[in-house]
């Protein structure tokens, strides 16, 4: 247990892990080979109070810091990245609400991912617009009352399950700031015109929902604007500020996981008449993964606490973010090495593991657009 967490924060740790160790492993092989889930666990887990609990008090949350968030996810994700992150997601959008959205909106929405009775997402990306965000063409045009929306979406988490969909659309295309031509709108995927549709074959997290989403005149009321028109663009900023938290803690999990299998295994299989943990190349291997896991960790922890108190400093972010999925890749490689043959067949948890970690160098900010951040802050 680490040494620098509160009793609560510990005691938040143990339950996560408690309840992740006990429901995941048996579902998780089905749900990565089917691509499904069950949401009966998304909802025990918000039972449970696992849901969103960075959530303020006036909205039944816990009222927490990004870092007890954190913790969790790092859990959900040891346990198995598949269901961790079918379950964590549920609530991606949460944090712009709660930075940005008017109160009306935080009202409606909060309460019911808190209680597992929504989900929601966060549509940015669009098929000719990933790491240029501003470069998002899906349109909003104010008409009396009401914003009209067209346009596409691509890699939406959750966007066949949510009831809610946070869709970045550009309202002044000919702003001579491309950081300020966007906005964010609420939408109820029960609106006419919304349309989404499944993403199969994903390498890794198979068990959480990937969709395309297409919006053809959707209109939605003039309330549904998140915050000041024009302002998406550092809003999102805002957003990834904190979501990529998220993403070092499920990078932290899963190479915790990878650690924790390669020690199992090596122990146990024998080559040579020895076990393989008695190999010093072994050793060496697992001594590098624990070494890097602790410093991943700290960064990252050092990052969320920063945040948590007030500062946000986007360079300290990315780098625990790019580091952190380094570390997760390297330590599911070498986890999948040594078990052989093993490693290769996908009812290894090690295999699963693998396949999973490669996405936390792609979404929210791809390791180069990081480097750009830490770059940019070093040399300006
Ligand atoms: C499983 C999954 C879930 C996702 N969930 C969501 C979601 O919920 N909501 C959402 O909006 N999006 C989501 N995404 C999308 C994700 O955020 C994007 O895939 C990511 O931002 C990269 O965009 P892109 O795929 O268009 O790649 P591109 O932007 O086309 O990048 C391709 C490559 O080019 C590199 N590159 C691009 N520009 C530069 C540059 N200037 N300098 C150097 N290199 C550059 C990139 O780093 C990358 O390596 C998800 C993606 C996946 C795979």
């Amino acid at each position: 247990m680490d040494f620098a967490l509160s009793k609560e924060q510990r005691d938040i740790v143990r339950a996560a892990r408690k309840f992740a160790s006990g429901e995941f492993p048996d579902r998780a092989l089905e749900f990565d080979r089917d691509e499904t889930f069950d949401l009966d666990l998304w909802r025990r887990a918000c039972e449970l109070g696992f849901a969103g609990v960075f959530i303020d008090q006036a909205y039944n949350g816990a009222g927490m810091g990004y870092l007890e968030y954190c913790l969790i996810t790092e859990e959900f994700w040891a346990a198995d990245p598949g269901i961790g992150q079918a379950i964590i997601s549920c609530t991606f959008g949460s944090e712009l609400l709660l930075l940005f959205g008017s109160e009306d909106q935080k009202q409606l929405i909060l309460p019911q991912l808190v209680a597992g009775e929504a989900i929601i997402a966060t549509a940015i990306t669009e098929p000719d617009a990933g790491s240029d965000v501003t470069g998002a063409t899906t349109a909003a045009v104010r008409d009396g009352d009401e914003w009209v929306i067209n346009g596409s979406k691509m890699f939406t988490t959750n966007g066949n399950l949510a009831a809610y969909i946070l869709v970045f659309c550009r309202t002044d295309p000919h702003n001579p700031s491309r950081h300020a031509r966007h906005s964010f709108f609420l939408v109820s995927t029960d609106t006419p015109g919304f349309k989404s549709k499944k993403i199969y074959g994903k390498m890794g997290i198979r068990a959480s929902d990937t969709a395309e989403i297409s919006l053809s005149n959707v209109r939605v009321p003039f309330t549904n604007l998140v915050g000041e028109e024009g302002a998406g663009f550092h809003q999102l900023m805002a957003f990834f500020d904190r979501t990529r938290l998220h993403v070092c803690a499920q990078a932290v999990g899963l190479a915790r996981a990878a650690l924790e299998e390669s020690i199992r295994h090596t122990k146990e299989r024998t080559q040579f008449g020895a076990p393989l943990a008695s190999f010093q190349v072994t050793q060496f291997k697992i001594a590098e993964m624990a070494t890097k896991i602790r410093a991943a960790k700290n960064l990252y922890y050092e990052a969320a606490s920063s945040v948590d108190q007030g500062t946000i400093d986007p360079a300290l972010i990315a780098m625990a973010k790019w580091f952190s999925a380094e570390v997760a890749l390297q330590c599911a490689d070498e986890a999948v090495q040594m078990h052989g043959g093993y490693g290769y067949i996908d009812e290894y948890k090690v295999n699963r593991l693998y396949r999973a970690a490669k996405v936390l160098e792609i979404y929210e900010g791809t390791k180069e657009m990081e480097k750009t951040i830490i770059a940019r802050s070093l040399l300006r």
